[in-house]
Order: structure tokens, then sequence, then C-alpha cells
């Protein structure tokens, strides 16, 4: 399968990794939106977040488990926002599910 966020779990395309474990894989967004822009993906290919199921939630439970550690360790004890861009109007371009996670500044309040 040609994906790039399967390419880069399995390091055939280079990231600045932030964090990972068995289940999941977190990476600096090589085009940050915020001062703190890290993406966080299951290392199961899951085409987004249309696409969980009872048969995959565990390996989204794991992101969510693992998205405070994350947090903490980039220094966002001030809080920040989660985001996952889901088909066409979501404006998703990368089809392996991901977690934008967005921080370090006062955020807008505008979501859409
Ligand atoms: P989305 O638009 O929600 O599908 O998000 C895809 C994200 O992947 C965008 O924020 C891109 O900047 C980011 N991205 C694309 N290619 C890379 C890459 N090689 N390394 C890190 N982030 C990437
Ligand atoms: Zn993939």
């Amino acid at each position: 399968m040609d994906c790039l966020f399967c390419a880069i779990i399995n390091g055939e395309i280079p990231s600045k990794k932030v964090y990972e474990d068995d289940s999941c894989y977190a990476f600096l967004d090589i085009n940050p939106q915020a001062p703190v822009h890290c993406l966080v993906v299951p290392k199961t290919h899951i085409a987004s977040a249309d696409e969980i199921d009872e048969q995959n939630a565990q390996a989204v439970a794991a992101i969510f488990t693992a998205i405070p550690k994350i947090a903490d360790q980039l220094g966002l004890q001030n809080g920040y926002r989660v985001v996952s861009n889901i088909g066409e109007d979501g404006c998703q371009s990368v089809k392996h599910l991901h977690f934008h996670i967005l921080g370090g500044k006062k955020l807008s309040e505008n979501m859409a």
C-alpha cells in the first residue's frame, strides 16, 4: 500500500519522532500550524476516524492514552487542541488516521 504515514512509521521516510509505543507513533508536523504541532498515528493502517470500529478501537484508545504523555513531553501544560480531519470536507490530505496536537500559544476560538 502506498501510504505516507505507513512509510514514516516503517522508517522509510524520515520524521522527527516525539513518542513511540507498541501501537502508536508521534512525530512533528512538517508544516507546523502552531508553535507546537505534532501528529499521532496508529501503527496499523486505518484510513480515517470514519473507519474506527469495534475491531480497531483499541488502537485509538492507545493513542488517547498516549496523548497526555506526549503533551506533557512537548511542554503543553497550559492546554492544547486535538484535531482529526476526515475526508474531503474535513480537508484530510493523508489517508492514514492521525490526530493533530496543536499548542504552544493561545489558539483561535474559531474551529471551522
Ligand atoms: P491532514 O491535512 O489532516 O491530512 O494532515 C496531514 C498533515 O501531515 C499536514 O499537517 C502535513 O503538514 C503533514 N505532513 C505531510 N507530510 C509530512 C511529513 N513527511 N512529515 C511530517 N508531517 C507531514
Ligand atoms: Zn498507512
